[in-house]
């Protein structure tokens, strides 16, 4: 039995807690192996790898969570043992992350505008050095009053096509898995239960370097997890999985560890980049 969690936010994005502290509390729940997967960024891969030195039983996956764009949404695509020093996806990483400074800050403007206004300096200083996201801004409105959970402010302001909401910069979901692959990584497809005509886009992907679907994920009933891992099957596709835990506090967040993922689809994964997965 290998306990896992291949979907995890630090600091580096929005997560609440420190690659430290995530791995820690990783060890003190008795995970064999997780994966740091930060949205467009690296920056939690290297403190984590230096942090589980210290606990032997637990295997640290360099990761990452980029999302791209498709026609009205967008789609993440994970990829797992990339190579964090890349000087490519670095690039590519940074360039994401500077367009989410623009975006965050026009979020800003636009919510002076409807009469809920926040500081700038102080949604940036909640993002800390991470990559500056949603939940960052939707924490400020909440400091300030303007509403009384994250949730709501998604639901008033915040939510794709809400009054606030701002575009940004993306990659398409093909040029983000080819890019993956070059890294050395292994591109899997995030929470894909809502993408549109999903056969037809996992056989696209997979075309470019897609080895697999989350289907193992965060609050996902049993006939979506049963659909998603018989469509892994089919494709010849690993099945993948993780919580998505941000550490936010919600009372129905999912905890980390606490979506159970099969050891053979661990195992899987593992065997596609030559090692062997902890026993
Ligand atoms: P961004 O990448 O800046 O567009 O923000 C997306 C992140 O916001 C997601 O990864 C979630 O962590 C969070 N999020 C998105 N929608 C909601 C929602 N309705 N309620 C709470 N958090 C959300
Ligand atoms: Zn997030
Ligand atoms: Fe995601
Ligand atoms: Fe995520």
């Amino acid at each position: 039995m290998v306990k896992t969690d291949l979907h995890l936010h630090t600091t580096a994005s929005d997560g609440r807690f420190s690659p430290q502290e995530l791995v820690k509390s990783a060890a003190s729940l008795g995970l064999a192996v997780i994966a740091i997967t930060d949205h467009d960024s690296v920056d939690g891969v290297a403190p984590a790898l230096a942090a589980a030195q210290e606990y032997p039983g637990l295997r640290v996956i360099p990761g990452v969570e980029v999302s791209t764009d498709v026609p009205h949404g967008e789609v993440h695509v994970l990829g797992y043992f990339i190579d964090h020093r890349d000087p490519e996806l670095m690039s590519v990483l940074e360039r994401l992350r500077n367009s989410r400074e623009l975006r965050a800050e026009k979020m800003v403007a636009k919510l002076a505008d409807l009469g809920v206004p926040v500081e700038w300096q102080r949604v940036r200083e909640i993002a800390g050095r991470g990559s500056v996201g949603r939940p960052h801004i939707a924490q400020a409105l909440l400091e300030r009053g303007h509403v009384s959970s994250l949730k709501e402010a998604f639901a008033k302001y915040i939510r794709r096509d809400g009054p606030a909401y701002v575009e940004r910069e993306k990659m398409t979901p093909e040029q983000m898995v080819e890019l993956i692959a070059k890294a050395g990584g292994l591109p899997v497809l995030a929470h894909p239960s809502n993408i549109e005509h999903l056969e037809e886009f996992i056989t696209r992907l997979q075309k470019v370097g897609l080895v697999g679907i989350e289907a193992y994920y965060n609050d996902y009933p049993q006939k979506v997890v049963k659909y998603l891992a018989s469509l892994a099957s089919k494709y010849g596709l690993v099945a993948s999985g993780g919580s998505d835990y941000h550490g936010l506090g919600n009372p129905d967040e999912t905890p980390m560890g606490g979506v159970a993922v099969p050891v053979e689809c661990v195992a899987k994964l593992f065997a596609l980049v030559g090692q062997k997965a902890p026993a």
